[in-house]
């Protein structure tokens, strides 16, 4: 074997160590009115080491680009990302010893990657990262890890969330609510229910201006709105590929300004400071519930709690932030809190069953 094949089995063997190290996330219960026959349980992504349900998928990339060959010992790995996927992937990127470059909009901080070794190019206008981050790695010589179309393939070797949530859960939940970004982990829930025939369902929760809702709903093979989403890692300008419709049971929309109530009812009910997309699957959650009571179904419903970060504190739990935002968030606040502390009830859409 050569020298390459001898790194690559220590890199892949280092990906799986860590791996193997990190304790399965908690699952956490969000507490329902007495008496509702329905558990809801948040699986605690936070728990991760760079505190982000991103991490899965960065260490999959990884793996997958090196299997592939496409990473050899020393190459520059770039990617076009701002947000906590850029944090995750410069934390395998010191793990593997190798150069980091995330290209990212000019109001990014930054600070995230740089803290790991990592490297930040800001651009501007905000699209053009892409471009910018293949023209980087093809300049350098290295590898642009591109999430949105390697998760189309991506390998988990066993680490993505809905093995670990399955085998944490007692029994299978009558929905699992998450959100889609890539799409990688809803597609990995999909498929995990197919593959063990389970009777459980999927919905995928969409933010405003997303394509995912209309692409889902029309059928469209390619949809795009063109709009960038106010919902920091979920909600797509256009479907990407590693968003598998067909695996999906149901899209529910969600407001901009619920998502924001409900991240605000995550931190004052179980207490971290969530991003908005958690507060996005709070939402959905609530409604399948809400559809599971009006039917009388009992069971269990599980999402997944992001992130949490105390620089939330100045987005999504922020007033000015929201006001500044037109997010009205009061409004949802108070559906929250007609259905969760007065036992009210919810008036959900025609639910397509
Ligand atoms: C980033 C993110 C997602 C999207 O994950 P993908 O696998 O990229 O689709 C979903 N939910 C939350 C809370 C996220 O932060």
């Amino acid at each position: 074997m050569s020298d390459g094949g001898a790194w690559a089995v220590e890199a892949i063997a280092k990906l799986d160590g860590e791996r193997e190290r990190i304790l399965p996330t908690p699952l956490r219960r969000f507490p329902l009115p007495a008496g509702w026959e329905v558990r809801l349980w948040l699986k605690d992504e936070s728990a991760q080491p760079t505190g982000n349900l991103k991490h899965r998928l960065a260490r999959a990339l990884f793996a997958q680009a090196i299997t592939a060959g496409l990473i050899v010992e020393g190459t520059t790995v770039v990617e076009a990302s701002g947000g906590a996927m850029a944090v995750a992937q410069a934390y395998f990127a010191r793990l593997l010893g190798l150069p980091y470059i995330a290209v990212m909009p000019k109001k990014s901080s930054g600070e995230g990657v740089e803290r790991l070794g990592g490297r930040c190019l800001h651009v501007d206008p905000p699209l053009a990262i892409y471009a910018e981050a293949a023209e980087l790695a093809e300049r350098v010589g290295g590898h642009y890890l591109d999430h949105y179309t390697s998760a189309a393939t991506v390998d988990w070797r066993g680490g993505s969330l809905a093995e670990e949530l399955f085998g944490q859960l007692e029994e299978c939940p009558r929905w699992v609510v998450v959100g889609a970004g890539t799409g990688a982990t809803s597609a990995a829930v999909g498929r995990h229910l197919r593959a063990h025939d389970l009777p459980g369902r999927l919905a995928v929760v969409d933010p405003e201006n997303s394509a995912y809702f209309p692409g889902w709903a029309s059928g469209a093979a390619d949809y795009g709105t063109g709009m960038p989403s106010r919902i920091e890692g979920i909600g797509r300008p256009r479907l990407e590929p590693g968003f598998v419709p067909d695996l999906v049971d149901l899209v529910v929309p969600v407001p901009d300004a619920a998502s924001v109530a409900a991240a605000r009812r995550v931190r004052r009910d179980i207490g971290p400071p969530v991003g908005a997309a958690t507060g996005t699957n709070l939402w959905g959650a609530l409604e399948m519930i809400t559809r599971m009571r009006a039917r009388g179904v009992r069971g269990d419903v599980a999402t997944v709690l992001g992130d949490a970060d105390p620089r939330h504190l100045r987005t999504c739990h922020d007033d000015t932030w929201a006001q500044s935002r037109g997010l009205d968030w009061r409004s949802y606040a108070e559906k929250l809190e007609h259905l969760l502390d007065h036992g009210g009830s919810w008036q959900p859409d025609p639910a397509p069953e």
